[in-house]
């Protein structure tokens, strides 16, 4: 394996962690899911679920269907902003945006 192949790999790697199994883009406002700590963009994290009694709030994971309990009825409290997602994207986002077709 030359070193070309492994920083191919690598690259592979950090795209695939800051890539949204939702949308399949890189992250925008990545969140993380308390219950599972799987992220996913703000805008991915599905609808706020209730139950029959409309007492019990909670979102459940579109990559594995944990279900992390909230309190607020846009979720907003049961996410955790993913600061290492965010940072990783912040340092290298535009490096993995440019079109890497040729990868
Ligand atoms: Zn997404
Ligand atoms: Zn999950």
């Amino acid at each position: 394996m030359s070193d070309g192949d492994v920083a191919l790999g690598l690259v592979r790697h950090v795209r695939q962690t800051v890539t949204c199994s939702a949308c399949k883009l890189l992250f925008r406002s990545p969140c993380l899911l308390p219950a599972c700590l799987h992220t996913l963009c703000r805008q991915c994290i599905p609808p706020v679920d209730s139950d029959c009694e409309g007492s019990q709030l909670s979102v459940s994971c579109p990559q594995c269907s944990q279900v992390s309990i909230t309190s607020s009825p846009d979720g907003q409290d049961a996410l955790v902003k993913d600061y290492f997602a965010n940072k990783l994207l912040e340092s290298i986002g535009h490096l993995l945006s440019l079109n890497l077709c040729e990868f």
